[in-house]
């Protein structure tokens, strides 16, 4: 599992210390010192997760924890906050606010990465290793294959790197319709470079790659509203 995770910490030796663990784990790691610099960051690139401390100069995690859930671009990046607080009220302020955890400090580098998996989990399953089924058709993350199942076997489907990327998202997505912008949100890491039309390119590329399988019939074209995987073929 590898992620770009969005560190807005003020601490140097916290921010080395976080630096070095995620890294150390394959994640990319970008640093804000403040919420202004977070703020920025944002306009730049979505990170995948976000590691928030409490206690910021000027405006407070809790205030940056805040826009984001309120910014519809942003609103669904999850969230974990830093904090020396070990108070039970300040963990519920920080969990309304719409952290989707809550580490103290000091905590283990092996506490944390246990809780950014989770979170990921919950909030991003594509980003984890599991493998997931539908339908017939198996992705293993880890092995970086996909099979369908076909006349009685499973034959290994050749996917390219994007392809892959759309299958997985849609696989731990199912039966949800999503729209070009989210798609490329979500896959492509942001949408700011890349024309809404490269979505329906590499779609039409990932139903190709499914079809030896009849596995494109999984892929459905809703529309005006976007695409959906679904078992549901009726
Ligand atoms: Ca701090």
């Amino acid at each position: 599992m590898s992620a770009s995770i969005l560190v807005v910490e003020d601490e140097p030796g916290i921010q080395e210390l976080l630096k070095f663990n995620l890294g150390h784990h394959g994640h990319e790691v970008t640093v804000a010192a403040d919420a202004e610099a977070a703020t920025a960051s944002m306009r730049d690139s979505l990170p995948d997760l976000i590691l928030l401390d409490w206690m910021l100069p000027g405006a407070s995690g809790i205030e940056l924890a805040r826009r984001v859930r309120g910014d519809p671009r942003l609103k669904d990046v999850p969230i974990i906050m830093l904090t020396a607080r070990g108070d039970e009220r300040d963990k519920i302020l920080g969990l309304e606010t719409g952290a989707d955890d809550y580490i103290t400090k000091p905590f283990s580098p092996r506490e944390l990465m246990a809780r950014i998996k989770a979170v990921l989990r919950r909030r991003a399953p594509q980003m984890t290793e599991d493998s997931v089924e539908i339908g017939g058709l198996k992705l293993d993350p880890l092995a970086h294959r996909v099979y369908g199942h076909f006349a009685g076997i499973d034959k290994p489907l050749d996917l390219g790197p994007t392809e892959f990327r759309l299958l997985h998202f849609l696989m731990t997505h199912a039966e949800r319709v999503y729209s070009r912008s989210q798609l490329l949100d979500q896959v492509w890491g942001d949408h700011v470079f890349v024309e809404e039309r490269t979505v329906d390119v590499h779609i039409r590329r990932l139903r190709s790659a499914l079809e030896p399988t009849e596995h494109d019939r999984l892929i459905q074209t809703v529309r005006g509203a976007g695409y959906r995987l679904s078992s549901n073929l009726g």
